[in-house]
């Protein structure tokens, strides 16, 4: 019986796990293990009875020694980590300790430092390899889709890609004057970050929303969108043949930007310590505890999701244009899995990554990106798993 050990009963661990259940004939027996163990257990209820035997825990996966005795308790063929970015090495390094497989959604990321790069992960590409296990770096939307539509294309379409321009629309609207739709804390670090972009082999920096184009989103309309650095940049600038420049664009709007700008202003975007009345605490993390839970967002979202890659490159010879995208509706995500699509377009890609890496399709030892393996049972699974892509063969290019 194939065994599945979920970290983390959040958003995007919602979603992936429903999935799972759908997917019942793979996802044979699954163990939720997170910090506040009775969001699995509402889970659990929910699922029970649906096709995968469903077990809980407790786990703080900041600690090792902890994850390895639930994993060798449990025994899963793959740890699927859905939790945050902070805890992706304490779960390699457990993954490691036991010889079981590795999924997560997002690059690691220190607590105390705003920065978020693959060198930390990549280093572990020995002695994932020596272990003959397998790693699978960042199966979520962005980072994850856009890496398995570059290697479809590139597999596809193209001989080389030159240019590869990344446009992630949410034309979401939940009401609210300001709530972000995955975890506050992680979405707030990533947008006040400086800008960046791979062009000819090196990074270019920008300031925050220093660089601002208008795309006509299909389902969406004319939004305006940033220019952001982005975790999949690091590794499509290396893994896709012939890149000169690689650049990652998410749209927001005028309120959102106006909060954003105001909070920094004032500090509580910080991820400094203070001290307040006598105990230390970290500004962003108290304004998280303000801010709505994205899960809660759910019911109240409406409009759409527009994600995808813009390519150009070469086809014998000849210069060709090609965009691959999804796009994904609140209402309809809310009524199949009760969450908004932001949490639906991670967690679905979550699934199939570890899909792929049970049944053996996408395994090899080692550490890898999304890009390096196969890019067509990720995409027939797409198109089965409630995430269908849509080809355009001239798309409006940015400039
Ligand atoms: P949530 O905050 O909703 O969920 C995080 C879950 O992890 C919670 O259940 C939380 O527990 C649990 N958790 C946190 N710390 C620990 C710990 N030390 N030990 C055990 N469990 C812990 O986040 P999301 O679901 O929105 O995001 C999940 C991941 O998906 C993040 O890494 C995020 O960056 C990534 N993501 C990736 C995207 C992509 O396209 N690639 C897009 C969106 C998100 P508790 O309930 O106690 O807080």
């Amino acid at each position: 019986m194939k065994k599945t050990l979920v970290i983390g009963a959040g958003g995007v661990a919602s979603v992936a796990i429903q999935k799972m259940v759908q997917n019942y004939e793979i996802f044979e027996e699954i163990m939720i293990a997170t910090r506040t163990k009775s969001k699995a257990d509402t889970l659990k209820k929910m699922l029970d009875g649906k096709g995968s035997i469903i077990h809980t825990a407790q786990v703080d996966a900041d600690n090792t020694e902890e994850l390895i005795a639930l994993i060798n308790k449990f025994k899963p063929e793959v740890v699927v980590n859905l939790a945050l970015p902070y805890q992706d090495l304490t779960i390699m390094d457990a993954c490691l300790a036991t010889k079981t497989h590795y999924v997560d959604t997002a690059n690691y990321e220190p607590k105390d430092e705003a920065k978020f790069e693959y060198s930390w992960q990549w280093a572990y590409r020995d002695r994932f390899a020596d272990a003959g296990i397998t790693a699978l770096l960042g199966t979520g939307f962005d980072p994850g889709v856009t890496g398995v539509f570059s290697a479809y294309a590139l597999k596809h379409e193209f001989d080389e890609i030159n240019y590869i321009d990344i446009l992630d629309c949410n034309g979401g609207d939940h009401g609210y004057p300001f709530a972000t739709n995955f975890n506050p804390e992680i979405n707030i670090r990533e947008v006040s970050a400086d800008g960046s972009y791979w062009e000819n082999g090196q990074w270019i920096h920008t300031k925050p929303m220093e660089i601002k184009r208008e795309y006509n989103f299909e389902g969406v309309g004319e939004k305006d969108m940033y220019l952001l650095h982005h975790e999949e940049l690091e590794s499509l600038g290396i893994n896709i043949s012939g890149i000169k420049r690689i650049r990652f664009f998410m749209t927001f709007g005028e309120s959102y930007l106006k909060h954003l700008e105001v909070l920094e202003n004032v500090g509580m975007t910080s991820i400094e310590p203070i001290m307040y009345e006598g105990r230390e605490i970290i500004p962003i993390q108290f304004l998280m505890a303000l801010l709505p839970d994205p899960a809660s967002l759910g019911p109240r979202t409406i409009g759409k999701t527009n994600i995808g890659c813009i390519f150009v490159g070469k086809k014998d010879g000849v210069e060709k244009t090609y965009r691959l995208y999804n796009i994904c509706d609140h209402q309809e995500s809310y009524a199949e899995v009760g969450s908004q699509a932001i949490s639906y377009t991670t967690g679905v890609p979550a699934m199939i990554g570890a899909m792929l890496v049970l049944t053996g399709q996408w395994q090899k030892p080692g550490v890898y990106n999304v890009e390096e393996f196969d890019p067509d049972p990720f995409m027939e699974a797409l198109n089965k798993w409630g995430l269908p892509w849509i080809e355009d063969f001239n798309p409006t290019l940015v400039d």
